[in-house]
Formats: structure tokens, sequence, C-alpha cells
């Protein structure tokens, strides 16, 4: 059965997360066989008395939730090309190589652990390179942040694929049930880094310092330009949003396009005492973590949203 709404204190831990479940599901301990925390949020409605509230997955019995699958397609006469090797590139490489379908990657940028050295040159010596810098390279342009993990997708199960396919290489379990799960900077490069490997173990490739340049239909063939020249019956863009020259090229080629609407942001630095005191009542406590925020808006003219917070973080610039 699955509980909604145990409330419980601050810095609970898992054994008495269960303890309290067995009481509510009205089980003994050792007749429990599945027991898994399906979501841990904080609940701030009490201020001053902030708690922490959890849904489980209890039972008796051996519940497995099945794992999202994809079918099995198998080696075709071309291989899938995927340009970009951030977060939908990465997936979308995962999913092919697990389809068998051996995808090549083609990534304008650095590996992992050259994008992190240039990147130190470039923070500490203000020189750039335009292969390896905070955009472009592996992991692409969200490499160097601390790794939250937010998705506007509705699809739950696309979702749950994608965390677990981060904790099987190697995020931390937690991300799984946390509202607010992130995977902090250096787990996240070994994870990537580890997605990468996988790919490869499964048939795929991928090419780095390899910058599609041109691409063009030839019949019911496509032609990419890069470290080579490779003719594919399927790519998939996933470029981001800063690879402007890339953009030009594809409009050139008659590639249908169309603006989306635009939000502008202004950037606003608030103290976290003041957030924590007005999210939780109190300053600090040390087992709360730095208190954000959301605020949405709807106008007749579109709307007006907080769109991404760093709790706890520091102004460097
Ligand atoms: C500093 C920073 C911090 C961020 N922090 C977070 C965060 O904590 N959480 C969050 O959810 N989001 C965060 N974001 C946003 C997040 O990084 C993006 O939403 C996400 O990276 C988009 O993924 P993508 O794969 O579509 O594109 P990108 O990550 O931009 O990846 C595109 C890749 O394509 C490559 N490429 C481009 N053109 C070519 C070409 N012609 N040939 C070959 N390769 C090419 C690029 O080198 C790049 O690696 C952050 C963004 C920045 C800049």
């Amino acid at each position: 059965m699955i509980l909604h709404d145990l409330f419980l204190p601050l810095g609970s831990t898992q054994s008495e997360v269960k303890a309290t479940s067995c009481r509510k599901a009205g089980l003994a301990e050792k007749a429990v066989r599945t027991f898994t925390i399906l979501r841990k949020s904080l609940d701030a409605r009490k201020k001053g008395a902030v708690r922490e509230v959890y849904s489980v997955l209890i039972s008796d019995q051996e519940e497995i939730i099945p794992p999202v699958t994809f079918p099995y397609v198998g080696e075709r006469e071309y291989r899938p090309i995927v340009v970009g090797f951030g977060p939908a590139g990465i997936f979308a490489a995962y999913v092919l190589a697990l389809a068998g379908m051996r995808p090549l990657v083609l990534e304008r940028g650095l590996p992992m652990e050259k994008r992190i050295k240039k990147v130190d040159v470039l923070w500490q010596e203000g020189v750039l390179d335009p292969k390896g810098n905070a955009e472009y390279g592996e992991g692409g342009a969200g490499a160097f942040s601390d790794g939250k993990l937010n998705s506007g997708i509705k699809e739950k199960d696309l979702s749950r694929f994608v965390l677990e396919t981060f904790v099987k290489f190697g995020a931390p379990e937690e991300i799984l049930y946390l509202n607010k799960p992130h995977i902090g900077t250096d787990r996240l490069r070994d994870t990537v880094r580890r997605m990468r490997e996988e790919i490869c173990r499964l048939g795929g490739e991928v090419h780095f310092e390899a910058q599609m340049t041109d691409l063009c239909a030839d019949g019911a063939l496509a032609r990419v330009t890069a470290d080579g020249e490779y003719l594919t019956d399927r790519v998939v863009l996933a470029i981001g949003h800063s690879a402007r020259d890339t953009y030009e090229t594809l409009l050139s080629r008659g590639f249908f396009m169309e603006n989306k609407p635009f939000a502008v942001g202004v950037r606003i630095e608030q103290l976290q005492r003041d957030i924590n005191q007005a999210m939780y009542g109190v300053p600090s406590a040390p087992l709360l973590p730095p208190a954000d925020y959301k605020v949405v808006e709807h106008t007749a003219q579109g709307g007006v949203y907080s769109f991404c917070m760093c709790p706890g973080g520091y102004v460097v610039c």
C-alpha cells in the first residue's frame, strides 16, 4: 500500500520513517518485505515548527515498481546521429544505445576531464577556449552548476526514468524521492562520464571536438559534416540554446524554424536568513536546508514567475 502524509520530526532516520509507516499500516516490522520512500518534503505551514512529510510504499509482499523500458530495435542500415552531448543529447544517445541502434554522437566541445581544466583557466585567467567552456562540451550548459534537477515534463514515467538512470550511474539515491533533488557538481560530472562509457559499451560512439558545420538533405537521407562526413536517416539535434552559428547554418540550409516566446529575467539577491525567516519562521536551523520559494503571477500579458533559485549560494560576481 502507499501511505501519504506521514509527518515526522526534522532529521528523522530511515528506520524511524519505517517504524512510523509500520504503525500506520498495521504491520509488524519483521513482516515488511517492501519499503520504499516515494517522496520526502518539508511541511513549513506552521512557522517555527517545520516537519518532514513522507509518502512511502510498504507491504508484506514483494512489490516492485516496474522499470521504465523502451522497445529494442537493433542495428539498422544507418546509425542514428545525435548532435550535442548536453542533457538532451546524452539521454537521446543512451535510449538509442539501449535500443541497440549504436548511435554516433558528435559534440563540438571537450570531454569532461579536459573541459574542467579549460573552465578553470577561463575562471582564473579569463581566457576563453571556444571548444571547452561553461556552455560547450560533455554534459552541456549546466555541467558546472550544482545539478539541480528541474524539469517541466508532466510525464511521470519519463521523469522517473531520468532519475533512476542518474542513480544507476552514481547520483545519490535520495534524488528519487526528494522534493527538490540535486546531484551536486562532482557527482554530476562522474555520472555524465559513466553514462558516456555505458553508451560506448552498448556500441555507441562519442566524438568530441566534432562540431557539426553542415547538415543537408540527400534524398531520404541526411548528410552531416563534422569531423568527417556521415550519411544517416535520423539526426537528433540536441544543440541547446548557445550554438548561434549552428542555427544560422540550419537556417541557411532552409530548415524550418520559428521563434519561441521568450522571457526576460532579472537577478535578485536576497539574504538567506531573510528567506529562512519568511519560509521557516527561523533565520537558520541546523536540520533545515537553506529555504527557497517560488512565485507565479498570471496576467493578461503573460505572467511573471520566479525561475531558478540558488538557495544558500554565494554571490561571486
Ligand atoms: C551556468 C548554468 C547553470 C545551470 N544550472 C542548472 C541547474 O542547476 N538545473 C537545471 O535544470 N538547469 C540548469 N541550467 C540550464 C541547463 O543547463 C539547460 O537547460 C540544459 O543544459 C539544456 O540541455 P540541452 O542538452 O538541451 O542543451 P545544452 O546543455 O546547451 O547542450 C548542447 C550541447 O550541444 C553542443 N553543440 C552545440 N552546437 C553543436 C554543433 N554544431 N556540433 C556539435 N555539438 C554542438 C554543445 O557543445 C553542448 O554541449 C543551467 C545553465 C547554465 C548556463
